[in-house]
């Protein structure tokens, strides 16, 4: 991964970088270029929040819930990529 990143590039690996399933190298490329875009801050934090949200409902919630939280992350995903 290089080093400056566009938006594009940080969507494609927002879900990986909130779940720390990056290098220290690649989390700080993200971390850098979120510092200095207004539209990616956004991005994580709405992404953040479905997460949270989506993992709270796994907790309470059987496999129907889970196949219909997971859709719905994926669709956020989409909306979110068509968008740029
Ligand atoms: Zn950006």
């Amino acid at each position: 991964m290089k080093l400056m990143l566009n938006c594009k590039d940080v969507h494609e690996h927002a879900s990986d970088y909130l779940d720390k399933r990056l290098s220290r190298r690649k989390r700080l490329a993200i971390w850098m270029h979120v510092m200095m875009c207004s539209h990616c801050r956004r991005f994580m934090k709405q992404l953040h929040l479905t997460i949270t949200s989506v993992r709270n409902l796994h907790q309470k919630q059987n496999d129907d819930t889970k196949q219909l939280a997971d859709a719905l992350h994926q669709r956020f995903l989409e909306i979110h990529k068509k968008k740029q």
